[in-house]
């Protein structure tokens, strides 16, 4: 297909996912910040501005990998609040816990998969995702189960890659097909991880559609902010 494309059914995309991340957990924010040329960083801290946490607020971030956003949030919940940090992915999950712990934050973990959350009905104020929609199989049901798992007035976040716009599309491809490969062949050894997220990106749905399948999965409003002209979008949904 046009950019070597293929079509993963699905009961192998689980399987295929956990290996990327098992592959690159150990050099995942190196490579973070190299691919994105530390604009992740950015995206990351606006998303925590939008989020205005409280103290007392209870928040879940799902598939917090290294947990960036889990440590953003721990600070401003204060001693009543809670903030959970949760990953399907044990070496994810790990490299995040000792990094947190490395900076003197210990908060609760969850090994869990966000398609079937082991947490009661309107147990949060907030759930964050970031980088991470993209990956799980059955979208529909994981953006189901994280608003189930939402108060009502509680929010849901989206941080993902979404549909850059038209005048960037070919030096973004450029990028992604050409340059994003290399760099994971040469600095981790792994130009298949690297290959998949450019694939993964372009599979992913666009803002609009992400909209309408948040709307779908029951939250009453959901506004759309393009970061990087599209390049990533982070996607903000009210529960009723
Ligand atoms: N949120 C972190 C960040 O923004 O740096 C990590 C993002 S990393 C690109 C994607 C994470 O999604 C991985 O840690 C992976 O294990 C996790 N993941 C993939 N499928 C998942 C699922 N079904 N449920 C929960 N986490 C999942």
């Amino acid at each position: 297909t046009h950019f070597g494309f293929e079509t993963v059914p699905a009961e192998h995309k689980a399987r295929r996912v956990r290996g990327v991340f098992d592959s690159v957990a150990q050099r995942y924010d190196i490579m973070n910040d190299l691919m994105s040329m530390g604009l992740h960083r950015i995206w990351k801290a606006y998303t925590v501005r939008v989020a205005n946490v409280q103290l007392g607020d209870r928040v879940l971030d799902i598939a917090g990998g290294t947990g960036d956003l889990a440590l953003a949030f721990a600070p401003l919940v204060g001693e009543h609040g809670m903030v959970v940090h949760t990953d399907i992915n044990a070496a994810m999950l790990g490299q995040g816990r000792n990094r947190l712990v490395n900076q003197g934050v210990v908060l609760p973990t969850a090994l869990c998969d966000a398609q079937h959350l082991p947490f009661p009905d309107e147990s949060f104020d907030l759930v964050t995702v970031s980088f991470g929609l993209r990956n799980m199989t059955d979208k529909d049901q994981a953006l189901r189960e994280m608003t189930r798992v939402l108060r009502p007035g509680g929010r849901l976040m989206v941080l993902e890659f979404s549909q850059v716009a038209q005048p960037l599309r070919k030096p973004y491809d450029l990028y992604s097909f050409h340059i994003l490969p290399r760099l994971g062949r040469w600095v981790a050894n792994d130009e298949a991880s690297y290959r998949y997220l450019a694939e993964s990106i372009r599979m992913h749905p666009d803002q609009a559609t992400l909209k309408a399948m948040m709307k779908q999965a029951g939250l009453g409003h959901v506004d759309c902010h393009n970061l990087s002209a599209g390049v990533v979008a982070l996607h903000v949904g009210i529960k009723c």
